[in-house]
Parts: C-alpha cells; sequence; structure tokens
C-alpha cells in the first residue's frame, strides 16, 4: 500500500475502527460516483463510515488539520456529481447514522440522522397519520443528501422544496465544531438563517449529522387527470392559467409525446388512450388533486380537468387510482428513460412559470440550430424544465447545454433549479451567475471552510 494511504488509514481507523476505514480493492465503485450523465468516477484514499456526530467531529478535525479534502455522501443519487470524490480526499459516506431519532405528533416533526432514506421516512410519517412533503423523485436518496441539494420533485408545486420543509440541522463545521441551527420550531427571526444557508450548499459548508424536518397532514383522497394537447406549447401556455384557478394541485406535470412514449413503454402501461388521439397528442399535462374528502378532491379535479380542456386539450381522463399512481411512477422513471436512450445530459433549469412556454420555444430552436434532439417533461408548475439532450458529438453536446442554460437565466432563471450545480454544471454556473454574488458566495465558504476542505470540486472551483 502506498505509505501515505497506509498512514492515513491507521489515522481513520483510530477513530472509526478498522471495519469503517475503506482503500484500494475494497472501494466499491458505487462510492466514486453519482447517477450523473456527464461526470466520471473518481477513486478516493479512503471511504470513511463514522457512527455518530463525535466521530464526524474527530474526522473533520483530523482532515482539516491535514488539509485533506472531504467529501460527504449520502446515497449517490445526484445528477449533477456533487458527490464524486476527489482523488486525493477521502469520501465520509454517512451509511451508518439512518436512524429516524424522533417523529413528533405534536409538533408535527420528524429529527432524522443524515442516512435516512427518503422512503423510511414516508413510511414512518404515514404510520403517524403525518407526510413527509418532499418527493424528488428517487425515495432512496437520503435525506443529508435532499438537504444538501434543496431537493424538489414533483409535489413542490404545493408544498415547496426541501428548504422550506427543514426547521434546523445539527452539523459539523471543517474545524471539528458541533453547531445545531433552528430547532422544532416554525419560525425565527434571530440573527442570519443559518439553516437555510446550509440547506443546499452541497456539502462545501458543514457535514449535516441531523435534521429536523416539518410533516404535515396526510390527506386522504388523490385524484389523478391526463390531458393530451396537440402542441408543447398549448401545454406550456395553459401553466400559469391552471395555477391562477387557486385550486392549487398537488403536482402539474408536463410530459412531451417522446418522453410519454418512452416512459410507458419503459414501464409497459397502456394509457387506454383511443389510438388516434394519442398519435394527434404531442405533449400532455399530469395534474393530481388531494383533499380531505373524496367529493371535494373529485370535484377540484374535475375543474382542473374543465380549464384544461378551454385551454386547448383534446380531451380529459381521470384515472383510476391505480393507474394514477402507475403513471406518477412511470413519470419518475424518465432519467432513466433518457438514460437507457442514449441522452448524453440532462438539466433541470428553472424559468419564472410565466416564462415557460417562452423558454420550451426557445429550447426547441435551440435544438434545431445544432441538430441535436432536446426532449423532456418537468414540474411545470414551478416553470422547472427537465430537458434530455441527444446528440453523438460531446462538445456539440457541452453547446446545446450551454445555449439551454442560458436562454434558461436570460429569461430570470436558473442554471438548476433542483439539482444542483455540483461538478456537472460549475463551468456554466461560473459563466452564467451575477460575478458579485458568486464572489460573494466564495467569501461566505472562506468564513465556514478557511483550508477549503470540504467538497472542493462543487459548485466552483
Ligand atoms: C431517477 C432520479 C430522479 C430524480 N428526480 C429528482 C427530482 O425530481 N427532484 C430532485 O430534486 N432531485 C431528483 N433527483 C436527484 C437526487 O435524488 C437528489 O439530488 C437527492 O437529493 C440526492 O440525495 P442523496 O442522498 O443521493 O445525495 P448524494 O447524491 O449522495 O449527495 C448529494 C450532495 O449532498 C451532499 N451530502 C450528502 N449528504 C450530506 C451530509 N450529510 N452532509 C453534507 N453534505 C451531504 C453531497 O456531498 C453532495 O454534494 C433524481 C435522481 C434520480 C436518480
Amino acid at each position: 500500500m502506498d505509505p501515505i494511504v497506509s498512514q492515513l488509514c491507521s489515522s481513520l481507523c483510530q477513530i472509526v475502527g478498522d471495519k469503517h476505514v475503506l482503500v484500494g480493492e475494497a472501494i466499491d465503485p458505487e462510492y466514486t460516483r453519482d447517477e450523473s450523465l456527464t461526470v466520471a468516477p473518481v477513486v478516493p484514499r479512503a471511504v470513511v463510515r463514522p457512527a455518530n456526530t463525535a466521530e464526524v467531529a474527530k474526522l473533520l478535525a483530523f482532515a482539516n488539520a491535514q488539509r485533506l479534502a472531504v467529501v460527504a455522501r449520502g446515497a449517490g443519487t445526484g445528477l449533477s456529481g456533487a458527490c464524486t470524490p476527489v482523488a486525493e480526499g477521502i469520501v465520509l459516506s454517512l451509511e451508518r447514522m439512518n436512524r429516524i431519532l424522533e417523529i413528533d405528533e405534536e409538533n408535527q416533526v420528524a429529527v432524522c440522522e443524515p442516512f435516512v432514506r427518503l422512503t423510511e421516512l414516508y413510511a414512518a410519517a404515514e404510520a403517524k397519520g403525518l407526510m413527509y412533503a418532499i418527493v424528488p423523485g428517487e425515495n432512496s436518496a437520503t435525506i443529508g443528501g435532499n438537504v444538501n441539494t434543496n431537493a424538489g420533485g414533483m409535489q413542490a408545486v404545493k408544498y415547496g422544496v426541501t428548504r422550506h420543509h427543514v426547521l434546523g440541522l445539527e452539523v459539523v463545521l471543517a474545524d471539528g465544531q458541533v453547531l445545531r441551527t433552528g430547532g422544532k420550531i416554525v419560525k425565527v427571526s434571530s440573527g442570519y438563517d443559518l439553516t437555510q444557508l446550509i440547506v443546499g450548499s452541497e456539502g462545501t459548508l458543514a457535514v449535516v449529522t441531523q435534521v429536523i424536518v416539518k410533516l404535515v397532514p396526510r390527506l386522504p383522497h388523490r385524484k389523478t387527470v391526463l390531458a393530451p394537447f396537440k402542441t408543447l406549447a398549448e401545454v406550456t401556455h395553459a401553466i400559469p392559467k391552471l395555477v391562477a384557478t387557486g385550486i392549487g394541485p398537488l403536482m402539474l406535470e408536463y410530459i412531451d409525446v417522446l418522453t410519454m412514449a418512452s416512459i410507458l413503454q419503459r414501464s409497459k402501461m397502456d394509457l387506454g388512450i383511443d389510438p388516434k388521439l394519442r398519435e394527434q397528442a404531442m405533449a400532455y399535462l399530469l395534474l393530481v388533486t388531494e383533499g380531505r374528502d373524496e367529493a371535494g378532491t373529485e370535484r377540484d379535479a374535475a375543474e382542473l380537468g374543465e380549464k384544461c380542456l378551454e385551454l386547448g386539450a383534446m380531451d380529459v381522463f381521470m384515472l383510476p387510482s391505480q393507474a394514477g399512481r402507475q403513471l406518477i411512477e412511470a413519470r419518475e422513471q424518465s432519467f432513466w428513460a433518457g438514460k437507457a436512450a442514449g441522452a448524453g445530459d440532462v438539466i433541470d433549469v428553472v424559468v419564472p412559470r410565466a416564462s415557460i412556454a417562452n423558454y420550451v420555444e426557445r429550447a426547441g430552436l435551440i435544438a434545431a440550430e445544432h441538430q441535436a434532439l432536446v426532449v423532456g417533461c418537468g414540474h411545470a408548475g414551478d416553470g422547472n424544465v427537465h430537458l434530455a439532450v441527444f446528440h453523438g458529438d460531446a462538445a456539440v453536446r457541452g453547446k446545446v447545454t450551454k445555449a439551454l442554460l442560458t436562454a434558461g437565466v436570460e429569461l430570470g432563471g436558473a442554471v438548476s433549479g433542483e439539482h444542483g450545480i455540483g461538478r456537472a454544471k460549475k463551468r456554466y454556473y461560473a459563466a452564467l451567475e451575477d460575478p458579485a454574488k458568486l464572489v460573494l458566495q466564495r467569501r461566505i465558504k472562506q468564513a465556514f471552510d478557511p483550508n477549503g476542505i470540504l467538497n472542493p470540486s462543487a459548485i466552483f472551483d
């Protein structure tokens, strides 16, 4: 073994025990990457698996003294290469810190260690008649990962994104200091809001060791509406008007024709729509309502359906609950469908909701100009578009991606609505973000992590 790695290994073993330090061949390839399509895997010097906050604190104090890069890792489901290791550094995998510490029914909060997977949090909340409202499409993701990417997902149009549900954190700073922010409190106006600063920081400011999230009462009824349209433009124009009804759908997604075909094929699902109508449909809206009573939920769905017809839908289908669930699950698989079809990149631009029509039109022009294929779906109610970019030449693909991101920013949007910057998008972020903001962000990073050990390759260099 390389003497540097050997010495490092023995220091790390003293903190977490021999079993929880992996080096060389023992490092599973899963630790070297996330699900980004554009960021290559990197093998770190070691993977270390602390059991508790005290061990995380000792690890960071050690790493800080050694100027050793530390990349915190959740489930590795991220789409921006944010948890990709640094070759000379270590991966700090939170996998042993996986307990739900408390479901507090009266305060309607959950207190979790960082590696609680969403599946587990959903089940624990449901058992108490409550719900964790953030559903970012991949339920094997962890709450620590969600906090650090400020994950969004399909229910954001009603409930907001992760940051709107994080009430407090326990974090370990780069020098090993343990800090608590917020608490089981729904409001706070006491100095800078460090909780919100850390949310979405991609492991560059601190390592999160505990999360307090808000839970909401579980509403028992859901109805799903599917509306096919003849043009994508009609769909995108309809979105702000559907939001303006005030009905407040739980989900408001758009799916273009190619994406719909690929997700249906992948999930072996038949929508039961007349083939002639399917041939004419170029895009779909998928809407879900939820409520306390069945009749009211159905009435909301019917009203949204009526509105869709008014706005140009060819027809409107109220899906039976099983089919509705299946279609939503299929929609969640759109990333895998795009990957299987050979997508070279998937981006998640966000624009103001009312600009989504303009944006999608510009995306079509950009694709045509570069002879690329750009297809997608998205959390339309949030103005958040997921576009898969297909082109055989990586250089052209890069140009298309840059043009798509630029168009989003020009419309008052942002490079990433929910997947984060990570490594995949940092060159675009550097080029498109306000330079003054970048300078201030670097100063914040410097204040939290003066030696630059925490995820030094993410967001900016
Ligand atoms: C099929 C699919 C669909 C998806 N759909 C959506 C979607 O609709 N909406 C959406 O928002 N996302 C979506 N994602 C992205 C992904 O699920 C999220 O980014 C998720 O939040 C990542 O969680 P994770 O546990 O996998 O984190 P990781 O990928 O392991 O890490 C993500 C970032 O968080 C940091 N991190 C992780 N844990 C900690 C910690 N304890 N302390 C400090 N930093 C930490 C890492 O360093 C990294 O920067 C999808 C992913 C897939 C594969």
